[in-house]
């Protein structure tokens, strides 16, 4: 199991063309050709050709990765110890925040509301102060997590839950909601207190996995919102945001905030569920 993953490549397939052995790459958690309509036109996390990584087990000390030439991208050089983590949360965790942000339509001047304070809710904070935002609205309850937030831009944290949620966003917003939410939870409750904190004709980007969410139709159209998000296809985002890393313009690893050997990965999960880390970092 396990679909993040960052590695050195050992090993290509004949038909491989652009990789060598010895490369620092990142992948994401969908194999990708980069190469028909839909990838081209961005979405490559809907491939007509993608593969699922999470089946093919990237919590492992070796990995085949089909599709290498368009899934993988090599750094320029070989990255030092301590630009890992960063490398490995642009894999997942920032590629999705980031997707989130620019489907919320994210811009220079805009404010934002961010719901959700688990790694990508985090690191949509991030990119959302690097796409321009003005104002930045965390949702968050605990209190490690405001921090980072605040560290990556957050400008406001906001406590309280659900409608009041709401509320707060739109008292910060003087009473118009936010231009940009960028929902990272994918509840019932979430969902609804991302739509409801966008004000008449802002964006929603969607990007945490929904679980039993039902829209109501008829607020849905009265609202005058935005819907757009899913998968992130983190593909798109990657040769922006490798160099970004490597020159250390951000630091999107601050999110692993424990970091364990692959046999104790289920330690890890507890801990996230726990919530006693935002992220696990595995090492082989
Ligand atoms: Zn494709």
């Amino acid at each position: 199991m396990g679909h993040e993953y960052v590695g050195i490549v050992e090993e290509v397939g004949d038909d491989v063309a652009t990789l060598k052995p010895g490369q620092f790459v990142i992948g994401s958690f969908f194999a990708s050709d980069n190469t028909c309509e839909i990838c081209r036109a961005g979405y490559q996390s809907s491939c007509l050709h993608r593969q699922p990584m999470g089946a093919l087990g990237a919590q492992a000390e070796r990995l085949r990765v089909p599709l290498a030439d368009g899934t993988l991208v090599a750094t320029p050089e070989m990255p030092t110890d301590d630009l890992i983590p960063g490398l490995l949360a642009a894999s997942d965790v920032l590629g999705t925040g980031w997707f989130g942000a620019v489907a919320a339509e994210v811009r220079p001047g805009k404010t934002v509301a961010v719901v959700g304070d688990g790694a990508v809710g985090l690191l949509a904070v991030l990119a959302a102060r690097q796409l321009g935002a003005e104002q930045i609205i965390a949702v968050s309850r605990h209190e490690p997590r405001q921090r980072l937030a605040r560290e990556y831009g957050a400008t406001d944290i906001v406590t309280e839950r659900g409608d009041q949620a709401v509320a707060r966003v739109k008292d910060l917003t003087g009473g118009l909601g936010a231009h940009s939410v960028i929902e990272a939870v994918g509840t019932q409750e979430s969902i609804l207190q991302a739509i409801r904190s966008t004000r008449p004709g802002g964006h929603v980007g969607y990007v945490g996995v929904a679980h039993g969410v039902e829209l109501p139709g008829q607020e849905l159209f009265f609202s005058h919102v935005h819907l757009h998000g899913g998968p992130a296809p983190v593909r798109r985002f990657l040769p922006k945001l490798i160099p970004l890393i490597c020159n250390r313009e951000i630091d999107p690893g601050k999110v692993f905030d424990l970091t364990l050997p692959l046999d104790q990965a289920a330690e890890g999960y507890r801990a996230m569920d726990e919530r006693r880390a935002i992220k696990t970092l595995l090492t082989p």
